[in-house]
């Protein structure tokens, strides 16, 4: 057995040498109220990847105990997003299909004397519970007896009483310093369609009391959960030992991901859609893997960041630069090189005549890549930032007068600069060096700048897009989201790009600009910024 990677591992290693479970069984229980996000990807990490580690599986459970948020869409995204990250469920299972074994439980725990049917109102149950250095205040109704509970739960099944006129409350310990012990609802009256069991049911059992009795019912060893279930972990062994599970699973918690400039929970983000913040769920800006998939990171990029990260109990915050780096690092390696102009300025080689091939090393980086022609010819784009009237000391791209190479081509040097009426530079006319021409340069002339370009001849107009972060730093309004996100996230440009990027969809790192996804929509080459080129993180 390989050591264990993290504390999680090393309470299934006690567990197995003390014989207590033989195979590993865990689930990954997304509730489909919403698109999966980037902390969603670090509990499939934990609980994919440990089954995964120990030859053992895990199902995909869709905790839908609450039937008025759920929705088949998101079902579907959700299978999406696991399949996009290349996890395999062993089986998808569904809260709802336990319903009837979750309601024999509760009969069970009925006739234990366990579980009681209380009139008190969610207000007043609150209002009775205590607080922590409190202890709270046992229902009127506690001593009901099973009889008389059985006739009352069957009678809310029935649909005989009013949503919240009635609830089955597990009878545990009003004075436990716990709060979650303190006779928690475990099945409330709700008049709600479900998206699978439409109109069965008109009460549903509470995610505390249902889930570690689908957990059981699965045969999950280790149930792997974030740190706010931690104070539930009481009521989660009480459902168990008191209905005599065995072997009865075992909760686990760890810390959650959070990343800084992004908002991470389900109900922000789906403000964000629903406000129009954002183009939808899928947007690239967006932290769900629907978004960072259209965004164009890779799978094995989200994967390589939860490894790097590790788990941990301890809660922290993980920088966006970060994940954005550990991205970087992957698109690197394997996204091959094109060139686009984002702000193109028209460069005209006045004596150069023709066409000539100049190859493109597809990336220099993997090993074999190997190289793509590309056209050379007498008109080109290169960036406007990269001509100056005016050019501050040491500039080193082009100037008048002043030399500079055309990435993997010539060296040319600007002659004349073309204004139009305010002013503004629209063309720059070059004479080139023919022994200049890269990899066999003859000319004895030293030019510090390479400037990437564009043939315009052959060059297609793309629409480049450029993001912010959603959310601005932490300290930019206080700590309230809405203040803090960016309406003007998204800047366009239009832009040239080398004609293959129009053939081949894909992530690739525009020279000198940054990685880039490259897709079309309709007619239109569309290049979508996923990361830029400099790492402005400080490991
Ligand atoms: P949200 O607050 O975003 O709605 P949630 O916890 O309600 O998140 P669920 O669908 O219930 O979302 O989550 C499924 C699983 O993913 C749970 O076990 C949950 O603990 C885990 N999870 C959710 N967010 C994170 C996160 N940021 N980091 C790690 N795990 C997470
Ligand atoms: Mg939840």
């Amino acid at each position: 057995m390989a050591e264990a990677e993290n504390f999680i591992q090393a309470f299934i290693d006690e567990d197995l040498a003390a014989g207590k479970i033989s195979a590993i069984k865990t689930r990954f229980p997304p509730e489909p109220n919403g698109y999966l996000h980037i902390g969603h990807a670090k509990s499939m990490f934990v609980n994919f990847g440990t089954a995964e580690k120990y030859g053992g599986t895990c199902n995909l459970f869709f905790d839908d105990t609450n039937p008025s948020k759920e929705k088949t869409e998101y079902v579907d995204a959700i299978r999406r997003d696991i399949e996009w990250l290349g996890y395999h469920w062993e089986k998808e299972v569904y809260a709802s299909d336990f319903f009837d074994i979750i309601y024999a439980y509760a009969e069970k725990l009925i006739e234990m004397g366990k579980a009681f049917v209380c009139d008190l109102s969610a207000e007043e149950i609150k209002a009775t519970r205590g607080t922590l250095t409190e202890p709270g205040t046992e229902s009127p109704y506690r001593g009901r007896t099973p009889e008389e509970n059985l006739r009352l739960f069957r009678e809310m099944r029935e649909g005989k009483y009013a949503d919240g006129e009635k609830c089955l409350r597990a009878k545990i310990d009003m004075a436990s310093p716990n709060i979650n012990l303190r006779d928690p609802v475990i099945y409330r009256i709700l008049r709600a369609e479900h998206h699978r069991t439409g109109n069965k049911w008109c009460i549903y059992p509470m995610y505390d009391y249902a889930h570690p009795i689908c957990d059981y019912l699965q045969g999950v060893t280790h149930s792997l959960c974030t740190l706010e279930f931690e104070d539930h972990r009481p009521l989660y062994d009480w459902v168990g030992l008191t209905l005599g599970f065995s072997p009865k699973p075992r909760q686990i918690e760890f810390a959650r991901l959070n990343l800084t400039n992004l908002v991470m929970s389900k109900r922000y983000l789906k403000k964000l859609v629903e406000e129009g913040t954002v183009h939808g769920w899928d947007d690239p800006r967006m932290p769900t893997l629907a978004g960072l998939r259209a965004r164009g990171i890779p799978a094995e990029a989200i994967k390589d960041f939860c490894a790097r990260i590790g788990v941990a109990k301890a809660q922290s915050e993980c920088e966006i630069g970060y994940f954005e780096a550990v991205v970087r690092d992957w698109l690197n390696l394997h996204a091959p090189r094109a060139m686009a102009v984002v702000s193109p300025l028209k460069l005209t080689i006045v004596n150069y005549e023709g066409e000539e091939q100049v190859d493109f090393e597809k990336n220099p980086l993997e090993e074999g890549a190997g190289t793509r022609p590309v056209v050379f010819g007498k008109e080109l784009y290169i960036e406007q930032a990269d001509f100056s009237l005016d050019p501050p000391p040491k500039y080193h791209r082009l100037k008048l007068g002043g030399y500079a190479r055309l990435k993997n081509a010539y060296i040319v040097r600007a002659d004349e600069a073309v204004t139009d009426e305010n002013g503004n530079v629209v063309e720059v006319k070059c004479t080139y060096i023919p022994e200049s021409r890269s990899g066999n340069d003859t000319s004895g002339i030293k030019a510090k700048g390479v400037l990437h370009w564009v043939n315009a001849a052959t060059a297609v107009d793309a629409e480049l897009r450029q993001y912010d972060h959603l959310l601005r730093d932490a300290d930019y309004a206080g700590q309230d989201f809405s203040e803090r996100i960016r309406t003007d996230s998204e800047h366009i440009f239009a832009a040239k790009a080398e004609p293959f990027l129009a053939e081949q969809a894909g992530s690739y790192q525009l020279m000198r600009t940054g990685y880039y996804r490259a897709f079309k929509e309709g007619e239109k080459l569309v290049l979508s910024e996923i990361v830029s080129l400099k790492d402005n993180f400080n490991k």
